[in-house]
């Protein structure tokens, strides 16, 4: 039984010692150098932090291959580690460093510039000049599957960042589940979007390691020139992606697709807020025979707890279904009541299984809110996540996102879904980007959105029109703000509390 990531790195180091495993802008890496690069820094943890174990390590450097050496060398020695952003504003930085308390952090160019920082400094080069890879680190083999591996931070309401606390079997259950589903094998190539501190990169990172196969880190400034993006693809053989949709609608609204043919491409997986059909459809359009498939899930249940492999065809104005639980995750949907819901009932969508979080780091409070008995078993101790998202299902028993629980609103005593104003908004031509928002003091509903190239001009009275052929009037926006761009947070999504609190 796979009981500790490392195994998946020993596998492919045995296997494919000489196969190239990730690259970057500046370096690549085989599987057995790897294993290696790893090693050692695990030795250098070790001779600046003693024996330590389940102790949190943070990486901070900029994202490239040396930090996915730096990940492993922290699995390798028994701890789990924690990845921050060089871009990140010190005081989120700071903020961070005083959850996690880091017994360690592992820098590169830049050393952490934060207060009452109390762990050991650990320079990357140095851990990696060491003439040899330490064979006898071998303190990840008293590590449980039910220890954690990593924790990532996520934006929390109140401002104070979230550390969401994954165990080595949550990954290894997913990793599993990827491989069967998707037949990931050693001839992959996945061209990674997702920072490291974004829960997508997981997919990226351990299907890599447990299939042999290799991932390209992609520099984040080709997502501003579609075009190049894709040349880059086809220079490197991608075959295989899992970006987050607004890197897939960039390039669809760009024009690109028309003027640069993919060789390779074999699998487009999606993950982390709604797909809009339309742009799906200029993909499909284009190439007919790639898979497709829309993953859900948040941080908290490792990446992905539901799955849909697009299988018909669907409508620009249509919702495109988060399919059903993975294999080993079950799926609650709940209502008000804390009741299965029954057809067309909108509900919570709830999840149990191995996927499971182990909650906040030091925040036992915000972790029981969200991660609570499962009302449906009154007979042992079982703790469901309550992900906060309204869905119901569709004729096909498949799951369909409707918006989040808390862009639910009741307007004139209607109530209404924020994201049905988005969806049939984003459907219009010319319509890039669309962020619905509810100004609770003067109770307006106001949509705010961009424009494509070819939708330059198109004057707030015609959306107007447009949404008031499609919606009840009482569903109406009272303002309507054209903006040149949407403002986007650091996981590459619209920032909505950045947009109520510029305009509202
Ligand atoms: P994160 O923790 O950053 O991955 O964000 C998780 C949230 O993103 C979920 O709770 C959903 O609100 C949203 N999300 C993730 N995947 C999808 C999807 N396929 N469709 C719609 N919303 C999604």
């Amino acid at each position: 039984m796979t009981k500790n990531v490392i195994a998946y790195l020993k596998e492919s180091a045995k296997k494919y010692p000489d196969k190239i495993a990730l690259i970057d802008e500046n370096r690549k890496i085989t599987f057995n150098e790897l294993d290696c690069e790893a090693r050692k820094v695990a030795r250098a943890i070790v001779n600046s932090c003693g024996d330590i174990k389940n102790q949190p390590i943070a990486v901070y450097m900029e994202k490239s291959v040396d930090c996915i050496v730096a990940f492993l060398g922290v699995v390798y020695s028994g701890n789990f580690y924690s990845p921050l952003d060089l871009k990140m504003p010190s005081v989120r930085i700071e903020r961070i460093m005083n959850v996690l308390q880091p017994a360690a952090v592992i820098y590169k160019d830049k050393k952490p510039e934060v207060c009452g920082l109390t762990g050991s400094l650990i320079s990357m080069p140095k851990a990696l000049a060491a003439e040899f890879a330490d064979d006898n680190v071998t303190n990840y083999q008293r590590v449980l599957d039910s220890d954690p591996v990593y924790v990532l931070f996520t934006s929390g309401s109140t401002g104070q960042p979230k550390g969401v606390v994954i165990s080595h079997r949550g990954v290894i259950d997913y990793t599993e589940w990827l491989y069967d589903k998707f037949h990931f094998d050693e001839n992959v190539i996945f061209g990674n979007q997702a920072p490291f501190y974004f829960d997508n990169s997981i997919l990226d990172i351990y299907s890599t390691l447990k299939n042999g196969a290799a991932m390209h880190i992609i520099p984040e400034r080709l997502f501003l020139f579609p075009r190049r993006l894709l040349e880059y693809m086809n220079e490197n053989s991608i075959n295989t992606l899992f970006w987050v949709p607004s890197a897939l609608i960039g390039v669809a609204n760009s024009g690109a697709l028309k003027e640069v043919r993919l060789e390779n491409i074999k699998k487009i997986l999606f993950c982390g807020e709604v797909m809009p059909c339309k742009q799906l459809n200029i993909w499909r359009k284009e190439y007919p025979d790639v898979l497709y498939a829309n993953l859900y899930g948040p941080t908290e249940i490792t990446d992905v707890c539901t799955c849909y492999v697009i299988d018909r065809e669907f409508s620009d104005e249509e919702a495109l279904p988060i399919g059903t639980a993975c294999e080993n995750t079950e799926v609650l949907i709940l209502n008000e009541n804390d009741k299965a819901v029954g057809k067309d009932e909108i509900g919570e969508l709830c999840v149990r299984g191995s996927c499971l979080s182990m909650g906040y780091y030091g925040d036992c409070e915000k972790t029981r809110q969200v991660f609570v008995q499962n009302p449906l078993n009154h007979k042992y101790h079982e703790l469901i996540y309550r992900t906060g998202d309204l869905v119901k299902y569709n004729e096909y028993g498949e799951i369909v996102y409707i918006c989040r629980k808390d862009y639910q609103i009741k307007h004139q005593g209607y109530r209404i879904e924020l994201g049905e104003i988005e969806t049939v908004c984003s459907a219009m031509d010319g319509v890039e980007r669309v962020c619905a928002v509810y100004d609770d003091v003067n109770k307006k509903i106001v949509l705010f959105c961009s424009l494509t190239g070819t939708g330059q001009g198109t004057a707030e009275k015609e959306i107007y029109r447009w949404l008031k052929q499609r919606l009840p009037s009482y569903m109406l926006p009272a303002a309507i703000y054209v903006k040149e761009q949407l403002p986007i947070n650091a996981n590459g999504k619209i920032d909505r509390v950045e947009l109520k609190k510029i305009y509202i």
